[in-house]
C-alpha cells in the first residue's frame, strides 16, 4: 500500500482535513491539478467568517458554521493569519423588507449564532453614518479573513507535520479494489502514475460531482451532480473602501441566497457582489453590461455610490447540489460504505459557507476517519 489516505483537492477544504489529519500518524497524500493550493473557488469567495443565517435548522451546513466561525477565529488569532471581527448589518430598506428583520433574527439564533440583534436607524447611523437603512439586524460575530493565509496555514501545518503533496497531478480514473483504491493520475508532463491508498476522501469542489461519477457513484440517483452557479464582483473605487466598515448585506432577495453586499477587504479594497446566477461552464470573465445592475441594487443602501466608483472585478463558481428551479441541498460529507464503496469520503457540493466551515468540516472528516 502506498498511502493509509488520500485527499483529492487542495482547496480550503482539502487542506484543512490535511492538517487536520497530520497528526494520526498516518501516511497522507493530497492530489492537486493545479500547481498549487487553493486556485479555484477557495481563492475567489467573499472571504466572510459568516455568523449563521441562510441555512436551514438542523442542517450540516448550519451546524459546521456555526462551529466553524468558533475555529476560524482561533486559528487566525493564534496563527497570525490577518482577519478582522468587523461585524455584519442586513438592512432594510423598506417597511416591505423591515418585516422580514425579525424572522432573520429568530432562525440565525435558532441555528446558533451569537449576539444577533435588531438596530434601530439611530444606532445604524452611528455604526455606519454612510449607510441608509430603515432598520437591521446586526451579527457581532461576522468577520472576514486573509483566505490565502488560512490555506497558506493549513498547508505548512500539513507539510510540517509528514503530508505529502503532489501538484500538477490530475486525478483521472479511480478503481475500488479488495481491500484498497487504486488511484489514476495525469501529472504535469502528461506521464500516468497511480496510487493505492486505504482511504480516499473526495474534496475536489467544483470537480468533486465528476469524481465520485469516476469512481463509480450512480451520482443523478444519489443527488452528487454539481450545478455551477457563477457570482461576479464589481470593485469600489478606494477612497469609498472604509465607508462603510462593516459588512452591509440587503435583505435577501428572491433569487440568490445573500444578495449583491459589501465586501471590505484587509488589504483596505472594497468589492460589492456577488451578483449570481447559472451557468453550465467556466468562464472567469466579468461583463462590465452588469454595472447597472449592481448600481442600483447597492444605492439603496449606499446612497453616497456613484456609478463611476464601480468597475468590474472578479468572479467565482458555487459548486452546488441543486440546479435552477430545484431547492436548496445539504452538503454531503460522509463514508459511503451504504453505497457499496467503504473508506471512500465524499465531500460534494461545499459551497458557501465552505471556507467558514473549513476548519469545522476537517474535524469531522477526522471523526469519520479514526472510526473506520
Ligand atoms: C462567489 C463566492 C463567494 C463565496 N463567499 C464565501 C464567504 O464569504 N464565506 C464562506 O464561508 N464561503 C464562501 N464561499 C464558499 C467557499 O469559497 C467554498 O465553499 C470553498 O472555497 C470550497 O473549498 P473547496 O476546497 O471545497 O473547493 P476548491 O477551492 O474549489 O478546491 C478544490 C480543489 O480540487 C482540485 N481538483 C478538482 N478536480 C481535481 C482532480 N481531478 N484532480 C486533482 N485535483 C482536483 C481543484 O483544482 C481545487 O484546487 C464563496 C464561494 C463563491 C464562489
Amino acid at each position: 500500500m502506498d498511502y493509509d489516505i488520500v485527499i483529492i483537492g487542495a482547496g480550503v477544504v482539502g487542506l484543512a482535513i490535511a492538517s487536520e489529519l497530520a497528526n494520526l500518524k498516518k501516511e497522507i497524500l493530497v492530489l492537486e491539478k493545479n500547481e498549487s493550493f487553493g486556485m479555484e473557488t477557495s481563492s475567489r469567495s467573499s472571504e466572510v467568517i459568516h455568523a449563521g443565517v441562510y441555512y436551514p435548522k438542523d442542517s450540516l451546513k448550519a451546524k459546521l458554521c456555526v462551529k466553524g466561525n468558533e475555529l476560524l477565529y482561533n486559528i487566525a488569532q493564534n496563527n497570525d493569519i490577518p482577519y478582522k471581527n468587523c461585524g455584519k448589518l442586513i438592512v432594510a430598506t423598506s417597511s416591505e423588507e423591515e418585516k422580514n428583520l425579525s424572522p432573520i433574527m429568530e432562525h440565525s439564533l435558532e441555528i446558533g449564532a451569537k449576539g444577533v440583534r435588531v438596530v434601530e436607524n439611530t444606532e445604524i447611523k452611528k455604526l455606519e453614518p454612510n449607510v441608509y437603512a430603515l432598520s437591521a439586524v446586526y451579527f457581532p460575530t461576522s468577520g472576514i479573513v486573509d483566505s490565502h493565509s488560512l490555506m497558506k496555514f493549513f498547508y505548512g501545518k500539513a507539510k510540517e507535520n509528514g503530508v505529502d503533496f503532489l501538484f500538477k497531478g490530475e486525478v483521472f480514473g479511480i478503481e475500488k479494489k479488495e481491500s484498497f483504491y487504486r488511484i489514476e493520475i495525469k501529472e504535469y508532463d502528461g506521464q500516468i502514475s497511480s496510487v493505492s491508498t486505504k482511504i480516499v476522501i473526495n474534496s475536489a469542489g467544483l470537480n468533486s460531482g465528476k469524481i465520485a461519477e469516476i469512481a463509480g457513484f450512480d451520482v443523478e440517483k444519489l443527488k452528487y451532480k454539481i450545478y455551477y452557479r457563477k457570482g461576479i464582483y464589481f470593485r469600489v473605487q478606494k477612497k469609498l473602501a472604509n465607508m462603510p466598515k462593516m459588512l452591509i448585506y440587503p435583505v435577501p432577495p428572491e433569487d440568490s441566497t445573500v444578495g449583491i453586499h459589501t465586501v471590505p477587504e484587509l488589504s483596505g479594497g472594497m468589492r460589492l457582489g456577488p451578483y449570481d446566477f447559472w451557468v453550465n461552464e467556466i468562464d472567469y470573465s466579468v461583463d462590465s453590461s452588469y454595472l447597472d445592475l449592481f448600481y442600483i441594487a447597492s444605492k439603496k443602501f449606499l446612497p453616497i455610490l456613484e456609478k463611476e466608483d464601480l468597475s468590474p472585478d472578479m468572479a467565482g463558481f458555487q459548486a452546488k447540489r441543486y440546479g435552477p428551479n430545484e431547492k436548496s441541498r445539504d452538503f454531503i460529507i460522509k463514508e459511503e460504505s451504504k453505497n457499496g464503496f467503504p473508506n471512500f469520503i465524499n465531500l460534494i457540493g461545499i459551497e458557501s459557507p465552505g471556507l467558514t466551515s473549513s476548519p469545522s468540516i476537517a474535524v469531522e472528516v477526522k471523526e469519520i476517519v479514526k472510526n473506520l
